[in-house]
């Protein structure tokens, strides 16, 4: 381990001097070897794992690998300018990051300073980056929905507060967009959002931002950046630091939605670290303990009992997969971790059904406990229409004289389709999609064309939002649909097809 004899002397002889029982933080060790991000730092046997060091140069870094004789220390920067024989100081604290309301709209990095040019961020205090899950008695069961405004998904798999829900699919199919349509969504919903970003390109991040930005979500959002150019440890530690920012307003009985883009890239930097550290390498190279390093993450995620405030913490991890193989090591773990999972298709994508939801393969552990009363009424048949729509229309490309009720299945099948079709950055809201839910599930719209569903729509909330403000508002008050208000409905469904020219 040590270098020469010299050198062996004096840590042997530093070891002697320095012997006491009582802890001290400006114990110093010495670094022995550096490269690679990761440092063997000799001589400080109170390091606590996971305790913050600092270098001579004022650089930071982790202690993960306590050994007998030295330990293995992750460098938070760059490891240029730390030299062998450098002192290293404990500091006696775990890695920390600002947390309170002087984070919204703010962007940070891992370590939680702010790399917007707003000034210094006004914290209401510190919360350490790995902190326990709250424990079963503290939590409640999720009821309350989480309204992505993307059809597809609070029809078919709805999410819920506190609930923990995968967006997993191959590159380019879309899962950033549904991520950021749901942050939208949630203005003047009283939720908070954090949105981490691991290891991706700035010029990605910039636009993310941008949107966030125009669209007036920053007032109510903290970005937690980690671009793929910085050093592994640091996107390392960007989840857990953006669920310490989180959790602080959960704990103050907020809700909040927390976003990790993506979670591979967040295994490939534990990856790289634990190898560095020499660790033993197991499936596809990944440390024995990469399932832990996501569950732990996971299972901060909560929706809290009264008792103990109240507040709810969403997650929507992000995972993407390799040629739509839900099966490789970590989607697998990630799933097994989550309450479900929304699956994205290229192919789908590329056939211009965006988003390219696959509804077989997607669920939500959750279900209709999340969604009001309405829309659990409307959204449930869908599901299985959908589904028999999709075998009879692969069952039927064989068949040419079908009788009329395939026909008209396959119709409906196509107009269900067609109605879950959505643009991004254009959320609905809850009563609007109940409303053109309704009007597609009680077959109002088998006779329109399918390229003017789309006009339809917005027809038919245009036309609701000019003359019958009151049906939303009752919707939204009740969550119900009585009968009375299924009439008023119907009346303004026909009279919007009456006046459509192309129907
Ligand atoms: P990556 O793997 O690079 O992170 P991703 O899966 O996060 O990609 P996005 O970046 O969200 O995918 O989307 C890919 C492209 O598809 C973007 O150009 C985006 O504008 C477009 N897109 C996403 N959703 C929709 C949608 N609903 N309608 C139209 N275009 C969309
Ligand atoms: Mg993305």
């Amino acid at each position: 381990m040590v270098n020469n004899a010299d050198e062996t002397i004096k840590v042997i002889k530093r070891q002697i001097e320095s012997y006491s029982t009582e802890l001290d933080f400006s114990e110093a060790g010495t670094v022995i070897r550096v490269g690679d991000g990761i440092a063997r730092v000799h001589g400080l046997q109170n390091a606590m794992s996971g305790e913050l060091l600092e270098f001579s140069n004022g650089t930071q870094g982790m202690a993960l690998n306590l050994d007998e004789d030295s330990i293995g220390v992750v460098i938070m920067g760059s490891d240029v300018g730390i030299k062998e024989g450098d002192p290293v100081k404990l500091t006696g604290r775990m890695t920390e990051v600002p947390v309170g309301d002087g984070l919204l709209g703010r962007i940070v990095n891992a370590l939680g300073e702010p790399i917007d040019d707003k000034g210094p961020i006004e914290a209401d205090g510190y919360r350490p980056v790995e902190n326990p899950a709250p424990s079963v008695i503290s939590r409640r069961a999720v009821t309350q929905p989480l309204q992505t405004g993307i059809k597809a998904i609070d029809a078919l798999v709805p999410i819920g507060k506190g609930q923990r829900e995968l967006i997993i699919g191959d590159r380019q199919t879309g899962k950033t967009a549904i991520a950021i349509d749901t942050i939208l969504n949630q203005k003047g919903e009283d939720v908070y959002c954090v949105y981490v970003a691991i290891g991706q390109k700035a010029s990605t991040v910039a636009r993310i931002i941008k949107v966030l930005n125009d669209t007036g979500a920053m007032d109510y959002t903290t970005v937690v950046l980690s671009t793929a150019n910085e050093a592994a440890p640091l996107q390392y530690i960007a989840p857990y630091a953006g669920c310490a920012i989180a959790e602080e307003w959960m704990y103050k009985g907020k809700d909040v939605l927390i976003i990790y883009d993506d979670l591979s890239k967040h295994a490939v930097s534990y990856r790289a670290i634990s190898l560095l550290l020499g660790r033993p390498p197991g499936r596809e190279a990944y440390p024995g303990d990469v399932f832990y390093l996501h569950s732990r993450l996971l299972e901060r995620a909560a929706c809290m009992s009264e008792e103990y405030g109240g507040g709810t913490l969403t997650a929507l991890p992000i995972v993407e997969t390799q040629e739509g193989d839900i099966s490789a090591y970590i989607p697998t773990n990630i799933i097994s971790i989550t309450d479900g999972q929304i699956y994205l298709e290229t192919d789908l994508f590329n056939n211009g059904i965006r988003p390219a939801i696959n509804p077989g393969l997607s669920v939500s552990r959750v279900g209709g406990s999340a969604q009001i009363p309405a829309m659990k009424e409307i959204a449930g048949p869908l599901r299985i229409e959908y589904a028999q729509y999709k075998e009879l229309a692969a069952f039927s490309q064989f068949g040419s004289d079908l009788n009329e009720d395939t026909i008209n299945r396959l119709n409906h099948g196509e107009r269900i389709m067609e109605v879950l079709k959505q643009s991004q950055y254009r959320p609905i809201s809850v009563e609007n999609q109940i409303l053109i839910l309704y009007a597609l599930s009680n077959k109002y719209m088998e006779d329109i064309e399918n390229k003017y569903i789309r006009r339809f729509q917005n027809d038919l909330i245009h036309y609701i939002d000019e003359n019958a403000e009151h049906i939303k508002e009752e919707i939204k008050k009740s969550g119900k649909i009585s009968k009375e208000l299924a009439q008023n409905i119907d009346k303004m469904i026909i009279e919007v097809k009456e006046n459509c020219s192309y129907i």
